[in-house]
């Protein structure tokens, strides 16, 4: 992955390779912006540039390693396999690329894409459940106090570690706090990297201390090229760009709901079958229901902007959804609110199938 890669935030990578191309880097950094808009894959451009050598790779035979028992309670990586040198005559020459850049073919960079760079660190929700089998809506302090173990130990390869903290908007107050001696006073040659959707969500104390890198929501172009590249159907692109707000998360959502849709009976039921297919866990059901309203919202406007003599019932309808969609942050059953939505909707002549784009 490198900067030429990342689509439409011309904005956020030039930030980036600014900080490239002075050597200035801080150490810690806040990528911001909505969920699916291309932070994590810049994070990666931006590790990738940081520690690329740019002298090619060249695999020789590998040297035959007993191996070692790691004596180190915290490590969790293994150290990086052993390879023979190039003879010194066939060095490769140091490729012409500037320091903004990666070369995707040193050995950085080819760690990187093999998913294997042992100074680059990513963590996040996955990253937790993985560890610990325990679903979370939260990512916990036990999650980041292994990763600032970590940032004490020494770079395997490259001159900087770089840890990517993906969903920082989930940090726990006390997972943030417990962040702020490492930010405020890093160990030389660590990069701390916090992907966050939500600023509001991070205390004042560590937006303080990170430079903030802004992050918009995708355009329309971009999204057509990214979800095409998931295997969204051509006939879909067009639907899902414009709805998804610049947000590949906010499009996968929403193909879920149409998944489900699709399996609904043809009656009155399908409002209440419908709801009753959130996820049985409470945090995920108030985000999916969140979700689901913010597009309601979304598509409502669309229609009543189309339909010049039912807007009075819309108008009212927007304002209903809206009321509902405030609900979801207070302690509300999910599928209740996600009924009452449908319910309003499909009274002033809006269908699920509609809302969907079917
Ligand atoms: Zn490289």
């Amino acid at each position: 992955m490198n900067f030429s890669e990342i689509l439409s935030q011309k904005s956020a990578t030039h930030h980036l390779q600014s900080m490239l191309k002075t050597g200035r880097i801080p150490p810690a950094l806040i990528f911001l912006g909505p969920a699916g808009c291309g932070k994590y894959p810049a994070a990666i451009a931006f590790s990738a540039a940081l520690n690329c050598t740019k002298i090619p790779y060249i695999e020789k035979a590998k040297k035959k390693t007993l191996p070692k028992i790691s004596d180190d309670l915290f490590s969790s990586i293994e150290e990086p396999e052993q390879h023979e040198l190039p003879e010194e005559e066939n060095i490769p020459e140091k490729l012409n690329i500037p320091p903004w850049e990666s070369c995707g073919k040193c050995l950085s960079c080819i760690q990187i894409k093999n998913n294997a760079h042992p100074d680059i660190i990513i963590t996040g929700l996955e990253d937790q459940l993985e560890k610990t089998g325990k679903e979370s809506a939260n990512l916990k302090i036990d999650t980041m106090r292994e990763m600032i173990k970590k940032a004490y130990q020494k770079p395997f390869i490259s001159p900087h570690k770089v840890f990517i903290v993906r969903d920082a908007e989930k940090l726990l107050p006390e997972a943030q706090n417990s962040l702020l001696k490492t930010l405020e006073d890093p160990p030389e040659g660590t990069i701390i990297c916090l992907l966050a959707s939500d600023k509001n969500s991070l205390l004042p104390t560590i937006l303080s201390r990170a430079a903030i890198v802004k992050f918009s929501p995708l355009s329309e172009e971009a999204m057509k090229i990214l979800l095409k590249k998931e295997g969204f159907p051509s006939d879909d692109l067009e639907f899902f760009s414009k709805n998804s707000l610049g947000s590949l998360d906010k499009a996968r959502k929403i193909k879920i709901f149409r998944d489900r849709s699709r399996m609904l009976n043809n009656d009155r039921s399908r409002i209440f079958q419908f709801a009753s297919m959130l996820p049985k866990d409470s945090h995920k059901a108030r985000e999916e229901t969140n979700a689901f309203l913010e597009l309601m919202a979304y598509r409502q406007r669309e229609i009543w902007k189309n339909t010049p003599g039912k807007q009075h019932s819309y108008a009212k309808l927007i304002k209903e959804v809206m009321e509902l969609r405030s609900l979801t942050r207070r302690n509300v059953s999910s599928s209740r609110i996600l009924e009452a939505a449908l319910l309003s909707s499909e009274e002033a002549g809006i269908t699920i199938d509609q809302l969907l784009g079917e």
